[in-house]
C-alpha cells in the first residue's frame, strides 16, 4: 500500500488562544479548516471531511449564533470543489467521503460529492436524527439529497482494537488492505471519528484544537469544555492520541497549519 495523502484548506477561523486555556497568554490563533485527500493503491479516493462552505448559508438564527462565535473566513477559492480544481482533481472521482463529525467547519462541501459513499458512525446518524442546539449542527449546509445518500455507518460492534503507537485504538479497516482505517476518537461530538492512513499519519479531526494542543487539553477553560460532547472522553482521547505520537504516529487535527505537500513521504 503505497498511496498519496495531501491536505487542502477550505476556509479559516481565529480565536483567542488564552480563551480556551487556563495559564496561556491572550493571543489570536488562526485555524484553517483542513480537509485530507488519500488516493490509494487500488484507486480509491478518499476525502476526509469537506472544510467550509463559501457564499450565504441559509442556517437561521443558529447559524448566526455560531457564526458570531466562530466567524468563519471563507472565499469562493476555499470551496472544497475549488481547491480539488488546483490539484486537478474531479469532485466525482472522490470514492469516500469520511466526516469526522458534523459541525460546519467539516460539512459545508458535503454538497459537491452527490455520487460518494459517505462514512459515518451511528454517533453521527444519531445527531443527525435529532440536531440539538448543543450538537452544533446546522442541517442547513447540507443539501437535501444527503438524508439518503449511499452510505457506510460504522456499526458500534464493528470496531476491532488495534495498536496504534503503542495505544489501543478502536479502529474499523475501510479498504480491506488495511491502509486507511476509521478510527474511533470519541468526546468532540457524537461519534466523532479519525482515520488511520497506513499505518503512519493519524488524522485526528477535532479531538484538539491543533496537535501541538493535545497536551493542554486538561487545562482547558469551562467554556469550550461545556460544548464537549462528552468533555471526560475528549480529554481521555487527547491523552491517547499524545501517548501515539510518542510511539511514533503522525497525529494531524484537522485545524493544524500542515504544510507538508504530501504527509506520507
Ligand atoms: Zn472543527
Amino acid at each position: 500500500m503505497r498511496g498519496r495523502l495531501r491536505h487542502l484548506v477550505c476556509g479559516s477561523t481565529s480565536h483567542d488562544i488564552g480563551a480556551l486555556f487556563r495559564d496561556t497568554p491572550h493571543a489570536r490563533r488562526d485555524f484553517p479548516s483542513g480537509v485530507f485527500l488519500y488516493d490509494a493503491a487500488d484507486g480509491s479516493r478518499i476525502l476526509f471531511d469537506t472544510g467550509y462552505a463559501p457564499g450565504r448559508w441559509r442556517t437561521g438564527w443558529r447559524g448566526a449564533v455560531y457564526r458570531r462565535l466562530l466567524p468563519p473566513r471563507v472565499v469562493a477559492a476555499d470551496d472544497v470543489a475549488a481547491r480539488l480544481a488546483d490539484i486537478a482533481v474531479e469532485p466525482a472521482s472522490i470514492t469516500h467521503v469520511v466526516l469526522s463529525h458534523l459541525h460546519p467547519d467539516h460539512v459545508g462541501g458535503v454538497r459537491r460529492f452527490p455520487d460518494a459513499t459517505f462514512v459515518v458512525t451511528q454517533g453521527l446518524e444519531r445527531t443527525l436524527a435529532e440536531p440539538t442546539l448543543r450538537s452544533g449542527v446546522l442541517t442547513g449546509l447540507l443539501p437535501d439529497w444527503f438524508a439518503t445518500c449511499r452510505r457506510l455507518v460504522v456499526a458500534e460492534g464493528s470496531w476491532e482494537t488495534s495498536e496504534v503507537g503503542g495505544v489501543p485504538l478502536r479502529t474499523r479497516d475501510l479498504l480491506g488492505d488495511g491502509s486507511y482505517r476509521i478510527v474511533d476518537l470519541p468526546g468532540h461530538a457524537d461519534g466523532h471519528l479519525g482515520a488511520l492512513v497506513e499505518g503512519r499519519v493519524l488524522l485526528a479531526g477535532d479531538a484538539a484544537w491543533g496537535s501541538d494542543l493535545l497536551a493542554k487539553v486538561p487545562d482547558m477553560r469551562a467554556l469550550p469544555r461545556a460544548v464537549q460532547h462528552d468533555a471526560e472522553r475528549y480529554e481521555e482521547t487527547a491523552r491517547l492520541l499524545a501517548e501515539a505520537a510518542r510511539g511514533g504516529i503522525r497525529v494531524v487535527c484537522s485545524h493544524d497549519p500542515v504544510v507538508d505537500e504530501d504527509l506520507l513521504v
